[in-house]
């Protein structure tokens, strides 16, 4: 029955009105007991006996305010704090934090009060689970949607893994055209050996997650993660239901209902950035390649040269550049016709690559002309490739059938800074012009813009 508005105020009436009721009945009991009736009914005897009733449901009242009301007021609190973080969370996501500890509340009654804590302690822990999870998936997507790159996206995307999911090592591979590569390893010794492994061959096959004991074939580091996993899991990235992925984790115990969970949730939008990402490689690669001879084309061969001659210059190391031509090759299309033109012109670019070191920047100049730039070459560097290419071009040939088709090339070359320019293109002039003179001096023949 409501008296008031107030559940402390209805306590009240209750306890003063009981209060008063045993004031009103005690001296009818203590006459029972004995107690003259004189003495039992007066007015002061009855008066004090209602007093004392009253008094007593009034400290009823203020007690059970006291030891209730405190539990309620650390609970009311405790949800102003709750919803205040939760409200700074959709303004302000990147500083706001649930962090469970803060929250939670004493639980010190086993009783209705103590449930109420209890459950509000259950609340707050699922609460800061779902934020968690909302604040990874958000920065998570953020991350791959900042990286087109393959390398850098699967860093950043084992990092926060990592970081999420409570695995202490792990490695994401590819499906580079049918063969796996390793985009990205931490604390996997032998990140290499996982293009091999079984499991993570089977999962790309399967396209299913793995939850398993550690396979033989994955070593972890000891010297950079100082423990030994528990499980190991190798999770697919798919996209359009085909994988074009894997992440393999290593963790020290079983990943939580709430960790795997995140991860399926990264994994999704990882399918479809990974994807992305190689698509942008394989269109990169077609933009930068010429496609008969498989060297780079002018314009990104260009790029490049521009690329290592400022390195050169702000390092103070040398460059060299070799330029060449095939000699008489009209004669070549003109005798053999097109087709074995451009096969000649294939093996001319593989003998030219088999001879540079790796970090040589090989591209296809123009027609019949093709320009290496060879980072840290001196002039003598320099002349040895273009004599090493010329050697290799005039020792080779092409079968037509029966007939080897045989070419020579004219090469010049030349080494900054032995000649000092201002910008790369005063390079390529000074090889053109040395190119020029191999061909007036006979052809076949190398020489160097001194
Ligand atoms: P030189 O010794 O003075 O360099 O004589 P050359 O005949 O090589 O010189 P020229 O520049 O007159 O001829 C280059 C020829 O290369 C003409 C062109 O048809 C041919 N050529 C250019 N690009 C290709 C190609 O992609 N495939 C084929 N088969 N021939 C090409
Ligand atoms: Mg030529
Ligand atoms: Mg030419």
């Amino acid at each position: 029955m409501r008296f008031t508005r107030r559940v402390f105020h209805d306590l009240a009436i209750w306890m003063v009105v009981l209060g008063l009721g045993i004031g009103v009945v005690f001296p009818f009991f203590v006459e029972r007991l004995g107690v003259p009736a004189s003495i039992a009914f007066t007015p002061a005897f009855v008066t004090a006996c209602l007093v004392a009733g009253a008094l007593a449901g009034g400290l009823n009242y203020a007690l059970a305010r006291l030891i209730v009301g405190q539990r309620l007021r650390a609970l009311a609190s405790g949800m102003r704090r709750v919803e205040g973080t939760l409200g700074a969370m959709t303004t302000q996501i990147e500083t706001a934090r649930m962090t469970p500890d803060t929250f939670r509340i004493d639980v010190d009654s086993e009783d209705e009060i103590g449930d109420s804590a209890r459950a509000f302690n259950r609340l707050v822990d699922a609460l800061a689970v779902a934020t968690q999870t909302q604040f990874a998936a958000r920065s998570f997507a953020e991350m791959l949607t900042s990286e087109l790159a393959i390398d850098g996206l699967a860093r950043n995307a084992l990092e926060q893994l990592l970081e999420h999911t409570g695995a202490t090592a792990g490695a994401i591979v590819y499906d580079a055209d049918g063969q796996l590569e390793v985009a990205a390893a931490q604390g996997i010794r032998d990140a290499n050996g996982l293009v091999s492994s079984e499991p993570v061959r089977e999962v790309m096959r399967s396209g299913r997650t793995r939850f398993a004991g550690i396979p033989r074939d994955v070593q972890v580091d000891a010297v950079v993660v100082d423990f030994r996993p528990r499980v190991v899991a190798v999770l697919p990235i798919s996209h359009k239901g085909v994988p074009v992925g894997a992440v393999v984790l290593a963790a020290e115990q079983d990943f939580e209902a709430d960790h795997r969970t995140r991860l399926e949730l990264f994994l999704h939008g990882l399918g479809l950035a990974l994807n992305n990402a190689l698509a942008h490689d394989r269109l990169q690669t077609l933009a930068a390649l010429d496609p008969l001879t498989g060297a780079y084309n002018r314009r990104f061969g260009l790029l490049r040269l521009h690329e290592e001659f400022g390195r050169a210059v702000r390092a103070s190391t040398p460059l060299g550049v070799v330029m060449l031509d095939v000699d008489h090759f009209k004669a070549v299309n003109d005798t053999h016709g097109h087709v074995v033109g451009d096969r000649v012109l294939r093996s001319i670019a593989a003998l030219t690559r088999s001879a540079l070191r790796e970090g040589d920047v090989l591209m296809r100049y123009g027609g019949e002309e093709f320009l290496a730039v060879l980072p840290a070459a001196s002039s003598d560097d320099v002349r040895g490739v273009g004599e090493r290419i010329r050697r290799l071009v005039e020792d080779s040939a092409v079968m037509e059938g029966e007939v080897a088709v045989r070419v020579t090339v004219s090469v010049g070359g030349v080494a900054y800074p032995n000649r000092s320019v201002e910008h790369e293109e005063g390079l390529v002039e000074l090889a053109d012009g040395a190119l020029y003179r191999a061909k007036e001096s006979g052809r076949n023949r190398v020489e160097i813009a001194r």
